[in-house]
């Protein structure tokens, strides 16, 4: 379980409960850091994320 509020790589919006977050947020990792997608980044940008697409696009 993160210990800071995860924050999305893709739209900055902050996860008001961690604990939540790391259920229904998707959580990548990239160059060794952690990488989270909220709920609705991750189902807007599913396609892009399983097709492992660089992130260099976001
Ligand atoms: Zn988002």
């Amino acid at each position: 379980m993160p210990k800071v509020a995860p924050v999305c790589a893709i739209c900055g919006k902050v996860a008001a409960d961690p604990a939540l977050a790391a259920i229904t947020w998707a959580r990548g990792t990239e160059n060794g850091r952690d990488v989270w997608t909220c709920d609705r980044c991750s189902r807007e940008h599913l396609r892009s994320i399983e097709g492992k697409l660089d992130s260099a696009w976001w």
